[in-house]
Order: C-alpha cells, then sequence, then structure tokens
C-alpha cells in the first residue's frame, strides 16, 4: 500500500486506541493474514456476504444443517521461520449456558490446532495456540466441528505477541487493507449509461428493458445468482400479474411450485440465461455495493466489493436504480426514506377490523419479518438428529414437519437491517430446535433435513421517498394515475407474529388480507427519488407506507416496476433529462413504451 494513503485513510481513524494504533504502525513483513472468503478450496463452507454493513466483510459459513461440513483449506506463505501467534476473527453467534454451536477448530500442515474457535460472544479475533512454522508453504484448513453455522472471517498470524487485531469495523477496514498492502482506492472503474443495484426480480426488469433500448447497463447483484427471494436460495415464487409487461417478465419468473421447492434452481437457470443473452447488460456478480459517491445532488458511482477477494470497484453511471431492497443506495446518497409503520391517521390507513395489528396509533418500527425457509424428506433408513439446547429458548416445543412462508420473524426492537443476522441466526435456532422437537417422535425417525436457507427472505425495510408516496388509498380506490405505469390486483396482505396474540412461539406469523374489487396503478412518480436527481427505486424499496407497500410488494409487480424504471433510464438519455423530468415532459412516451397508451 502506498504510504501516503495509509496515512490518510488512518487520519480518520484518529480516535483509535493507541494500542491498535501500535498494531498498524508495526506491520511486520512477515504477518499472514488470509481472508476466509479466499480460501482457494471453500469445502463445504459457504460464503456469507449479507452482513457486511455491520460486522465489516463477507464470511465463511459451515451450513451443514447439523452435519459437520467438509474441510476448506488454503495455502499460505511463511517469510522466515518462526513462532506464530494464531488469531481467528470468529463468532459464537448463540453465546448461553450450553457448548457453542458452531465450533470449529484450524488444521496447519495437516495438524489441528487444539484451540476451538466460534466459542466467545460477538464478532471478534479469538486467540489461539502459537505456531512453529517454517519459511516455505503451508496448508491451513478450517474443520467444521459441528455442522451448525459455524462462522469465520479471517486468519492472522503474527511473531509480534503484543499485537491485538482491531475489533472496531472502521478500524479493522483500515488495518486489514493495510495487511494485504492495499491501496485505499479502487482496483478498477467502470461506466455505464445505467447502474442497477441489486439483482432480484425487479432488478432483473429493469435491465432487461433497458438493454431493448440500447444502453449500456451495469447489473450488480451481491449473491451468485439472480432473482432474489425467488431465487434457489429463498425458493419463492412469483405471483401478481404480468401487467402490460409480459414478455419481458416472462423471461425472469417463475412456474407457480411450492415454496422452497428445488424447482427454484431450473427458473434462476432460466433467468441467468435471459440476462446473459442481453447483451447491453454487464452483471457484477457477487458483488456488494458498500458506497456511494456524488457530485452535488447526484449520484456519481457506486463503490462495490468482491465478496470472494479484496477487490473493489467503481462503476460510474447517469442514472441509478435501487432495486437492492434495502435501498442501500439511496441511503447512502442521503435520499429521505421511511421504515415501520405509519400512524393509522398519517394517510387514513386504518382498519377498525384488525385495529392496531393492521396500523397503529402512533408510528412504530414494526415492519414485515425475514423468512428462513427449509425443507425435510422421508429417507430409506432411521436418521438421529443432533441435540440443540442452544435452540430450545426459541422453538420451545414447536415441531412441524415442513416450513412456507409463515415462518417469519420480525420484533420492533429488532432492526430488518442493523440486525438482519440477528434475525437470521434467531430463525437458525427456530429451524433446528423444531426440528429437534420433531424427531424426539418415532415416527419421524426416517425424517431428515434436506435444505435450510442461510439467505434471510426479507419482506420489507426501507422505502425511499419520491414525488409521491403510495397509500392504502391509492391501492382502495383503484385510481388511474395519469402517470401510471404498473398495475396489480392483488390483496392487500400485511403480517403480524402470532405470538403477539399469544402464540407459543414468535417465528410464526399470521397474513391479513384486504380484498380488492379491481385492478390498482403505479405511478412514475412514486419510482424516483425526490432528492436525488438521478435515482430510481423499483421493488420493494419504492416510495410508500407501510400499508402501501402491502400489495404492490409481489415480485411481478416489482417486475413491472423494474421495466418501468429501465425504459425511463432509456428515454433519461435521449432527452438528455432526469426521472422527474420524464414525469413532467415525457409520461405519454414512457407509457407508450410499457403499453399503457
Ligand atoms: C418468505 C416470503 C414469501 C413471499 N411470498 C411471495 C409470493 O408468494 N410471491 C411473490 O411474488 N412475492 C412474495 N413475497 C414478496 C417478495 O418476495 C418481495 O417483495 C420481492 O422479492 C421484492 O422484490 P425485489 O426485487 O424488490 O427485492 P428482492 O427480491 O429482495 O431482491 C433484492 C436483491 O438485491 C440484492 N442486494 C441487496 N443489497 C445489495 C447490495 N448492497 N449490493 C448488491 N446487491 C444487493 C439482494 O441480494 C437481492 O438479490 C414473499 C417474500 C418472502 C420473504
Amino acid at each position: 500500500m502506498q504510504r501516503r494513503n495509509f496515512l490518510k485513510l488512518f487520519g480518520a481513524t484518529s480516535l483509535a486506541p493507541a494500542s491498535v494504533l501500535a498494531a498498524n504502525s508495526s506491520r511486520h513483513p512477515d504477518d499472514i493474514l488470509v481472508d476466509a472468503v479466499s480460501f482457494e478450496n471453500k469445502g463445504g463452507w459457504l460464503v456469507d456476504p449479507q452482513f457486511i454493513e455491520q460486522m465489516g466483510s463477507p464470511y465463511l459459513l459451515a451450513h451443514g444443517m447439523g452435519q459437520p461440513v467438509d474441510n476448506a483449506n488454503t495455502t499460505i506463505t511463511a517469510k522466515s521461520d518462526g513462532n506464530y501467534n494464531l488469531w481467528v476473527r470468529t463468532k459464537n453467534w448463540c453465546p448461553g449456558s450450553w457448548e457453542a454451536p458452531g465450533r470449529f477448530q484450524i488444521k496447519i500442515n495437516g495438524k489441528l490446532q487444539s484451540t476451538v474457535f466460534g466459542t466467545e460472544a460477538g464478532w471478534t479475533w479469538q486467540k489461539g495456540a502459537v505456531v512453529a512454522l517454517k519459511k516455505g508453504t503451508h496448508t491451513l484448513e478450517l474443520v467444521d466441528l459441528t455442522g451448525f453455522e459455524g462462522r469465520c472471517d479471517a486468519i492472522y498470524l503474527t511473531k509480534d505477541t503484543s499485537i491485538q487485531p482491531p475489533n472496531d469495523i472502521k478500524q479493522l477496514a483500515v488495518w486489514r487493507q493495510h495487511q494485504h498492502g492495499l491501496s485505499s482506492d479502487v482496483d478498477n472503474t467502470h461506466d455505464f449509461d445505467l447502474v442497477i443495484v441489486g439483482g432480484g426480480i425487479a432488478g432483473c426488469g429493469a435491465a432487461l428493458a433497458a438493454d431493448e433500448l440500447g444502453l449500456k447497463v451495469a447489473l450488480i447483484q451481491n449473491r451468485p445468482v439472480l432473482g432474489g427471494n425467488a431465487s434457489k436460495e429463498i425458493r419463492v415464487h412469483t405471483i401478481g400479474i404480468h401487467g402490460k409487461v409480459a414478455r419481458l417478465l416472462k423471461k425472469i419468473d417463475t412456474k407457480r411450485w411450492h415454496n422452497n421447492s428445488p424447482d427454484a434452481i431450473k427458473d434462476d437457470a432460466k433467468r441467468h440465461a435471459s440476462l446473459e443473452a442481453a447483451k447491453n447488460v454487464t452483471l457484477f456478480m457477487d458483488y456488494s455495493v458498500t458506497d456511494v459517491a456524488k457530485d452535488g445532488k447526484s449520484i456519481s458511482s457506486v463503490t462495490a466489493r468482491s465478496n470472494t477477494s479484496h477487490q473493489r470497484i467503481r462503476v460510474k453511471g447517469r442514472q441509478f436504480i435501487d432495486s437492492s431492497g434495502d435501498g442501500i443506495v439511496g441511503f447512502k446518497a442521503g435520499a429521505s426514506f421511511r421504515y415501520g409503520r405509519e400512524s393509522k391517521d398519517e394517510f387514513n390507513e386504518g382498519w377498525d377490523k384488525f385495529g392496531d395489528l393492521w396500523s397503529p396509533e402512533k408510528e412504530d418500527n414494526r415492519v414485515m419479518g425475514t423468512t428462513v425457509m427449509w425443507r425435510s424428506t422421508k429417507g430409506k433408513k432411521a436418521s438421529k438428529f443432533p441435540a440443540t439446547p442452544w435452540a430450545k429458548d426459541v422453538a420451545k416445543t414447536y415441531a412441524e414437519k415442513k416450513s412456507e412462508w409463515y415462518w417469519e420473524y420480525s420484533d420492533n426492537d429488532k432492526h430488518q437491517i442493523h440486525d438482519a443476522e440477528a434475525i437470521r441466526d434467531h430463525m437458525f435456532r427456530a429451524v433446528y430446535g423444531n426440528f429437534s422437537n420433531v424427531k424426539k417422535n418415532p415416527a419421524n425417525a426416517q425424517l431428515a433435513l434436506e435444505w435450510v436457507a442461510f439467505i434471510g427472505g426479507k419482506r420489507e425495510s426501507r422505502r425511499i421517498m419520491g414525488d409521491h408516496i403510495y397509500t392504502m388509498k391509492d391501492v382502495t380506490s383503484l385510481t388511474n394515475f395519469p402517470d401510471t405505469v404498473a398495475m396489480e390486483k392483488r390483496d392487500i396482505d400485511m403480517h403480524y407474529q402470532k405470538s403477539l396474540k399469544g402464540f407459543i412461539v414468535d417465528f410464526i406469523s399470521k397474513a391479513l388480507f384486504m380484498k380488492l374489487k379491481g385492478h390498482y396503478y403505479i405511478p412514475f412518480r412514486s419510482l424516483y427519488s425526490k432528492d436525488i436527481p438521478n435515482l430510481m427505486m423499483a421493488g420493494r424499496c419504492f416510495s410508500c407506507s407501510h400499508i402501501g407497500l402491502g400489495g404492490p410488494r409481489v415480485m411481478l409487480t416489482c417486475g413491472q416496476m423494474g421495466v418501468a424504471t429501465g425504459y425511463a433510464a432509456a428515454l433519461c438519455k435521449k432527452h438528455n433529462t432526469s426521472p422527474r423530468g420524464i414525469a413532467k415532459n415525457h409520461i405519454k412516451e414512457l407509457r407508450q413504451l410499457i403499453g399503457f397508451e
């Protein structure tokens, strides 16, 4: 790393404790830092990038559903002989009066090191034994002991006994760059007409539409697959209507399989092939957008980091579409957003039939929750499932042999973005604890877990505000706007945790439906930010109230929003204007492209 850059970065962490500063400034050339996600062979460990914002990086997860996963391995090079202190950044994800569920060990040159990792609460550097290494290459392995979600972010070997690597994630990021000898700048810059962040159905719809009109498009997706909640990693089938854009949406939608079905894999392949065939679209798969740069009020670029290496790229664009579900682009750009439920009076969204479960007297932080779906199958032989004492507090005596969409968790005190790892982990306790209970019944001796999601299926988080906030009244009045660009007829469908009405566990939800008498319509003014001139939103982070989201959140409607924004981006280029300029001066042309005129 260039010394000047390092110093500049370091200036920003002037409050760092002396020990950390010492650790940085005294980096020894023999130090070895290995990011777990860059292991040459990951064995059965999976890359988990869902919580970069909160804990600083993607990490490796031993997602074995109770069976230890195959070892991950890589090679390291020691520059000199010596005794190296071993540090591992890891987490006991469920601390308590039981053995930590996600335990693992490290093997160096085939020799198991004595320390068991994954036993200290919170993301932290856990100290291991001292390892004698000769100059040259050595093998390093992660040995999972439990199959229950052990996690490893990084391994650090240093001869310096005075160093403790930093835990604060800002300091950690600087320290890591320094250790890897990286510059503070990005590795590559790319330039596009349109940058789309998030490859769910909304983002894919936007990319296909913009491609059709010849825009140079970047689609950045933080998973190795496209489809968001519809992908094989989450397995929700697409519903809603195709509106006027069936031709495009049929390239990316799903058949109506049972939620959690492996049939999702076939639809992933179809979707991926459709995007690969879009010649103007560049796919940045497995890249997570972490930052946004602005030029005045407008966005000039986003920065994305690879989930499997240190590489960071800058992607410049003229227009941006936030289809990340979490509204990451809008949030980072400083756009106004909402999170949680409006008071029933703010937009007159109360419904006496369901009272507070529908809409509260006073605004609050309640949102629809995150789902971790799973599947079990009956094997030929009886099988055992390990004891899960750490799951009992959550699962209690609940025992269900299969899962559905209603395996859903939210809590007013837990934020769907800031607390996303805790929420996902709560669902792991629900799933495994429940299955332990199922296996106590001799009639289920042959039942085994076939699949458990590790990517949380989110329903609701930030909603970025546009020139129009879409509310329940827009739905129930069936208003067809002069700038309608998408349509739907599905019920408003809001969820609450059954525990609010005394149910035994807190991870099962119930849906409340409001039936509608016809189609309802979404105006283009709800699909661009009121604050950021070159930012549009498509999908569940569009400009709406909590109840306003309840109908159009289904994926085909999200896909329609994507298509509308993709076409709008092309018109922005053609007329050298902004999305608001399209709403004011070119809405007829946009509606003609979609098929509304
Ligand atoms: C369990 C469950 C059941 C549901 N049932 C149905 C149903 O039956 N049918 C239906 O149509 N809808 C259903 N829904 C609702 C629907 O799935 C969502 O509203 C919909 O997926 C929203 O689409 P989207 O494209 O906006 O977001 P998402 O599907 O969430 O896609 C957003 C994508 O952006 C990516 N991303 C996020 N952050 C970044 C970043 N920083 N950098 C790069 N990429 C990023 C995510 O990985 C994701 O792939 C259900 C939802 C859940 C959770």
